[in-house]
């Protein structure tokens, strides 16, 4: 079985939830069985080792499942992005809308060099605020995006588009 098919196989479609209409992906089986877990990781480094990547940043909850799995395999450091008021010394925020309202991401100031070259993590891409929101935390503080990687992507909302013009990675697409 390929590296995809592995993974593939472990993502459990959850129809109607959380509410009628929306499929959710549920990835926790991939990281429960070892093979799918070994496969995820060295799918997002492998296309992502020539890009010379010294730090992976994600956001909480999710973002922190291979994050640091990723930082570790690529020689690289892993930048927590948390939501506001959870770090303790001076953070630069970031703003991003959600479908009802918006919320914020913050990082240590001080653990991002200007130029050093960031990969953006996360489990899942949808409308791809997200991701967005964090491009925007590395820009801010002089860092260079080199691409956005994510386990799932959900091709219909759009994404990978908000993301151009960064290159995006995914391992399993859903149209
Ligand atoms: P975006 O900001 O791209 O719209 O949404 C991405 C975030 O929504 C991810 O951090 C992910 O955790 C969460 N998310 C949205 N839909 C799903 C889903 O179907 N499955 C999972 N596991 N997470 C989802």
């Amino acid at each position: 079985m390929s590296h995809v098919e592995e993974v593939a196989a472990r993502i459990v479609a959850i129809p109607d939830h959380p509410e009628p209409g929306v499929t959710f992906r549920d990835i926790t089986p991939v990281f429960a069985d070892p093979a799918a877990l070994a496969a995820a990781v060295h799918h997002l480094t492998d296309v992502t080792r020539d890009l010379g990547v010294q730090r992976v940043i994600a956001a909480e909850a999710r973002g922190f499942l291979l994050g640091p799995a990723l930082a570790l395999e690529l020689g690289a450091g892993f930048l927590l992005a948390r939501k506001p008021g959870k770090l303790p010394r001076d953070t630069l925020a970031v703003e991003y809308a959600l479908e009802y309202g918006s919320d914020q991401l913050e990082v240590h100031a001080d653990l991002l060099e200007p130029g050093t070259r960031v990969l953006v993590h996360d489990d899942l891409l949808a409308t791809g605020g997200t991701a967005e929101a964090l491009c925007r935390l590395v820009e801010d503080l002089g860092g260079e995006v080199v691409a956005c990687s994510f386990l799932v992507e959900l091709s219909a909302l759009g994404g990978r588009a908000r993301l151009a013009p960064h290159a995006v990675h995914s391992l399993v697409t859903y149209d």
